[in-house]
C-alpha cells in the first residue's frame, strides 16, 4: 500500500548518511548543499518549478508529487514520474494507437531537429574562408556519423563528425546547454550545436566520457570547447589527422561493434551465395530497418534480414528476433518484414562456421515473427553443439533442416565443398516453394495460357483476410509416380516428365513455348498432387478448395488444351483404389467439356462425370481437329453459344441435384471453371458476376446440405488482366469461406462444416479451436481469454459438431473436460457454476449417442 511503500522508503533514505552523500533517489529531489536540505523541482514543459526545501526527502518528494499533479494532466507523464502514484495512476496503460502516434510525432521531432543543427553547421561553414576548400557532406541517418568534412568533390576520405544538438535548457537563471548520448564517439569530432544561438562547441569524440554533457556559458568547458571560426578549426583537425579519416563508403558502414560483427559476415555469406550464382547486395543508398540486403538469383528477388551470432552460453547459437518499434520499444518482426532470415554462425575470430536460412514463412509458422507483439530470442543448435537433454534437442530439431554447414569452406574465392553445396542448392529450392508461387513457374508473358493466375490468386485470397497468410495455406507435397500412371500411359507420363514427347504431342498440350521445363513438370505434378490433398481435407473436413486444378482435357494418352496430366482423374482413381471412397462425382462446369476426365473414367462405374459446358466451344469442332469432341461423359449437358445466367442455374440445379440424388457419391470434386463468365476471353457463355457466385453458392450448398463432401478446383479462366482474373477465380474460395464460417453457427443436425473442425483436425485442442474460431469469427487475434456466453455456446456448438462428423471417441468426452475446466479457471464463482451446468448440456448429448 502506498503508504508502507511510503515508511519503508523513508526508513531506507533516513539511515544515517555518509557525510557529503545526501542524494536522493526519488524524481525531483535534489540535496541543497548550501542550505543543507532536500530541494523538490518540477520541469514541465521546459519550465522550472520550485517547491521549497524539506528537511527529509519523502517530504520533498510528496510535495513533487503535489506540485506535478498540479500542473500536469497527462497520465504516461504522471505514471512515470511520480514517486508515490496511486493505484489508478500506477496502472494506467495507454492505448496502443495513442503511443503509437506520440513515438512517431517525437521521432519526426528528432528527425527534424537532425535536419536543423545539420543546416546550422552548413550554414556557419558557408561563410568561412575554408569553404571554397571543403565540404561538409550529409550521410543518411542510419549510420552512426552524421556528416563528413572533406575536400570539395573528394571520393577518398573525410573527416567523421558527429553532430548534437541543444536549445537552452533553463532560461530564468544561467545559460546552460544539456547534450544527451555523448559518450562513445571515439575516431569522430563531436560538433555540440546550440540552436537557439549562434555557438558551436567542438572536441575529438574520445575526450568525452560523459553519457550526458553539460555546457554551462562562463564555464571553463565552454571557453576551451567553443568554436568561432568554424571552417579553420575543422581545416585543422582535417590536416593534423589526429582524428582518423574515413572513406564514404565506410562513413556509410560506420557502426557499432555488432554491425562491424555483422558487416563482416556480409561480406563472408556474399562470397559463399556468389560461389552458388546468387548476388547479395545492399539497395544502393536504401537503409530498411528490417530489410539488410537483397539477395538475387534469375528473376527472384528475397529480401534478406541478415543476424551474425557468436557462440553464446552452453554452446548454443542465438538471435535476437526483434526491431526498433521506437517509443514502443522493441518489437517482433512481421511476416512481411522480410523474406529470408540469415543467421550466420562465427568462430572467435569471425570466420564463417554454417548458416540457417529461414524463410519466413517458416518463422510464422512457428510463431517466430508475426504473432507476437514482443520480441523473441531464438536459440540455434548446429549439428556440432546439439542440446544434451533429448526434449530439448527434439524441440530444435526443425532448425537442422535449415543449415548450411560451411566449416570446410576456406574463405573467399574457394570453392564450397560438394555437400555444403547440396544443403545450400536444396535450402534454395525450398524457397521457390513458397505456396503462392509453388503453382506459377515462370512463363511466357505472350502466352495464351495464364500461368500467372495461380500465384495472383493466392495473393488475393490473402489481402481479402480469407486466409490468414501464406503459411496457412496446406500444401502439397512430391507425389509418387504411381499415381498419375494409374490414369495415364506410362510411356506419354515419361515423355513428359523426362522432355522425350514429340513436337506434335507438345502443340496439342498447347506448350511448345516452356522456358523451364523441369518448373513445368513439377508444377503441373504438384497440381495434380494439391486436388488429391483438397480431396482429402475435404473428406475430412467436409470441403476443402484448392488454388489451382481442373486440368480436365488431358487424355490417357495425350495432353490438350494447355492441360498435361488430369488432376481429377488421377484423384479419383488414387481414393477409388486406396478404398477411402466408394462413389465419387465429378461435376465439371468448366465452359470446356470435360473430355479427357470422360475418356480416361470411362470404363469406372464407380466415378460419375456430369459436364455441364457450352456445345460451341473447345473441343468441339476446334480448327478441324477431327479427332476432339468425341469423348462422352457419363451425363453431358451442352449448351447454345450466348446462354446467360437463369438458364444455365437452372440447369446445373436439375442435373446436379438429380445426380447427387442418384448417384449418391461419397465425395464430389468441382471444376468451378470461370471462363463461363461474360468477359472471358474464350468461353461462349455469358454468365454475369452474379451468376457466377450463385453458382458456386448452389453447388458448394446443394452438396453439403446432403452431407456430401466437395472438393473444389478452379478450372479454365482466361483474361489478359490478372487482376480481373484472380478475382473470378477468388468466387468459389468466397463463397466456399462463407459457407464455411455460417455452418459452425448451426445447432442443429444439419451439416456442420467449419472453423472448429479444421482446427480441431489440425490437431489443436478444443480449447484452443475454440479460440481460434471465435477470432476468426470476430476478425480477430486469439485472445486468451473468451467472453464467457460465446465460450460457452461454442462449446456446445464444438460438441455438435464433432458429433456430426462421427468423430465420438473416448478421449473427447476428456478434452472437453478439461476445456470446460481450463475456462473455469478464469471466471468468477458465480461464472464457474453457470459453466458446469453448461457443460453438462452437450455431455448429454455425447453420453446418449456413445451409449
Ligand atoms: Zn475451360
Amino acid at each position: 500500500r502506498t503508504e508502507t511503500l511510503c515508511l519503508v522508503r523513508w526508513c531506507l533514505r533516513d539511515r544515517p548518511k555518509k557525510a557529503g552523500s545526501c542524494q536522493s533517489t526519488f524524481n525531483g529531489v535534489h540535496w541543497h548543499r548550501r542550505h543543507q536540505r532536500f530541494q523538490a523541482r518540477v520541469c514541465f514543459e521546459g519550465r522550472c518549478h520550485y517547491t521549497g526545501y524539506f528537511s527529509n526527502d519523502t517530504e520533498a518528494a510528496c510535495a513533487f508529487d503535489a506540485k506535478l499533479r498540479a500542473i500536469c494532466t497527462d497520465p504516461v507523464r504522471l505514471k512515470k514520474s511520480l514517486n508515490f502514484p496511486t493505484k489508478a495512476e500506477a496502472s494506467y496503460e495507454e492505448p496502443l494507437s495513442e503511443r503509437r502516434s506520440r513515438g512517431l510525432k517525437k521521432s519526426s521531432q528528432n528527425s527534424a531537429k537532425d535536419v536543423e543543427s545539420f543546416q546550422h553547421l552548413q550554414h556557419r561553414f558557408s561563410k568561412s574562408p575554408q569553404a571554397s576548400e571543403f565540404e561538409i557532406v550529409n550521410i543518411p541517418s542510419q549510420s552512426r556519423v552524421d556528416a563528413l568534412f572533406q575536400p570539395r568533390g573528394s571520393k577518398s576520405v573525410g573527416l567523421p563528425l558527429q553532430l548534437k544538438s541543444s536549445t537552452n535548457r533553463n532560461k530564468n537563471s544561467g545559460e546552460c546547454y544539456a547534450f544527451q548520448r555523448t559518450s562513445g564517439y571515439d575516431g569522430m569530432v563531436l560538433v555540440l550545436i546550440a540552436l537557439d544561438c549562434d555557438m558551436i562547441w567542438m572536441v575529438p569524440g574520445s575526450e568525452v566520457s560523459q553519457t550526458s554533457l553539460w555546457i554551462t556559458l562562463g564555464s571553463k568547458r565552454d571557453k576551451a570547447w567553443r568554436v568561432s571560426q568554424v571552417g579553420l578549426v575543422l581545416a585543422e583537425y582535417f590536416r593534423k589527422g589526429t582524428v582518423p579519416h574515413v572513406p564514404l563508403q565506410d562513413a556509410l558502414m560506420q557502426c557499432g561493434d555488432n554491425h562491424i560483427v555483422e558487416e563482416h559476415s556480409h561480406a563472408q555469406l556474399a562470397s559463399v551465395l556468389g560461389s552458388v550464382g546468387l548476388r547479395l547486395h545492399r539497395p544502393p543508398n536504401v537503409y530498411y530497418d528490417v530489410v539488410d540486403s537483397v539477395l538475387s538469383w534469375q528473376e527472384h528477388e528475397w529480401r534478406v534480414q541478415e543476424k551474425a551470432t557468436h557462440m553464446w552460453s552452453h554452446g548454443r547459437y542465438g538471435a535476437n528476433l526483434r526491431k526498433s518499434g521506437g517509443c514502443l520499444g522493441p518489437r517482433a518482426y512481421a511476416q512481411t518484414d522480410f523474406d529470408i532470415l540469415i543467421v550466420s554462425l562465427l568462430d572467435v575470430s569471425d570466420r564463417l562456421l554454417g548458416i540457417f536460412l529461414f524463410p519466413s514463412c517458416v518463422l510464422a509458422k512457428r510463431r517466430l515473427v508475426g504473432n507476437n507483439h514482443k520480441s523473441v530470442q531464438l536459440y540455434l543448435y548446429p549439428p556440432w553443439s546439439q542440446p544434451k537433454p533429448p526434449a530439448v534437442a527434439a524441440r530444435h530439431s526443425w532448425q537442422l533442416d535449415h543449415f548450411v554447414d560451411l566449416r570446410s569452406w576456406k574463405g573467399k574465392d574457394f570453392h564450397l565443398d560438394p555437400s555444403s553445396m547440396e544443403s545450400l542448392t536444396e535450402l534454395l529450392d525450398k524457397l521457390l516453394d513458397n505456396p503462392a508461387q509453388a503453382y506459377s513457374p515462370e512463363w511466357p508473358v505472350t502466352h495464351r495460357f495464364p500461368m500467372w493466375k495461380f500465384k495472383d490468386l493466392a495473393e488475393l485470397l490473402v489481402e481479402e483476410g480469407l486466409v490468414e497468410s501464406f503459411s496457412d495455406f496446406v500444401t502439397p507435397q512430391d507425389p509418387p509416380d504411381e499415381w498419375f500412371t494409374l490414369a495415364h500411359e506410362e510411356e506419354y507420363y515419361r515423355g513428359f516428365v523426362e522432355n522425350s514427347l514429340d513436337p506434335v504431342r507438345w502443340r496439342r498440350i498447347g506448350f511448345t513455348q516452356r522456358p523451364d521445363h523441369r518448373a513445368l513438370v513439377r508444377r503441373t505434378r504438384l497440381e495434380v498432387a494439391g486436388t488429391l490433398l483438397t480431396a482429402r481435407l475435404a473428406l475430412e473436413t467436409g470441403l476443402a478448395c484448392n488454388t489451382a486444378g481442373g486440368t480436365h482435357h488431358a487424355h490417357r494418352a495425350w495432353g490438350s488444351g494447355y492441360t498435361a496430366l488430369n488432376d481429377l482423374a488421377v484423384t479419383s482413381k488414387v481414393l477409388l483404389q486406396e478404398g477411402v471412397v466408394s462413389r465419387i462425382l465429378i461435376c465439371d462446369l468448366d465452359v470446356h467439356q470435360g473430355d479427357g476426365t470422360a475418356e480416361i473414367l470411362r470404363e469406372d462405374a464407380q466415378a460419375f462425370t456430369l459436364s455441364v459446358h457450352c456445345k460451341d466451344n473447345f473441343p468441339f469442332g476446334f480448327k478441324g481437329m477431327t479427332h476432339l469432341g468425341h469423348d462422352k461423359s457419363d451425363l453431358d449437358v451442352g449448351l447454345a453459344k450466348g446462354t446467360g445466367d437463369e438458364v444455365f442455374l437452372s440447369t446445373i440445379s436439375e442435373h446436379l441435384l438429380g445426380a447427387l440424388d442418384d448417384f449418391r457419391p461419397d465425395l464430389v470434386l468441382y471444376d468451378a471453371g470461370v471462363d463461363i463468365h461474360v468477359d472471358d476471353d474464350l468461353g461462349n457463355l455469358c454468365i454475369s458476376w452474379d451468376g457466377l457466385r450463385k453458382r458456386e453458392d448452389l453447388v458448394i450448398n446443394a452438396c453439403l446440405s446432403k452431407r456430401i463432401p466437395i472438393a473444389c478446383v478452379i478450372g479454365g479462366g482466361y483474361d489478359r488482366d490478372p487482376r480481373h482474373l484472380a478475382h473470378r477465380h477468388g468466387a468459389v474460395h468466397r463463397v466456399a469461406h462463407e459457407a464455411w464460417r455460417l455452418s459452425v453457427r448451426l445447432p442443429d443436425g444439419s451439416f456442420v462444416v467449419g472453423d472448429l473442425a479444421v482446427h480441431s483436425s489440425r490437431g489443436t485442442g478444443p480449447h484452443d479451436a475454440l479460440q481460434r474460431t471465435w477470432a476468426t469469427q470476430q476478425r480477430c487475434r486469439p485472445t486468451p481469454q473468451l467472453p464467457w456466453p460465446q465460450l460457452r455456446k461454442d462449446l456446445s456448438t464444438l460438441a455438435l459438431s464433432l458429433l456430426n462428423f462421427g468423430r465420438v471417441d473416448a478421449g473427447l468426452h476428456r478434452r472437453l473436460h478439461d476445456a470446460g475446466e481450463r475456462a473455469a479457471r478464469s471466471l468468477s464463482r458465480a461464472q464457474a457454476r453457470d459453466c458446469c451446468s453448461a457443460m453438462l448440456e452437450p455431455y448429454k448429448v455425447l453420453i446418449r449417442v456413445c451409449c
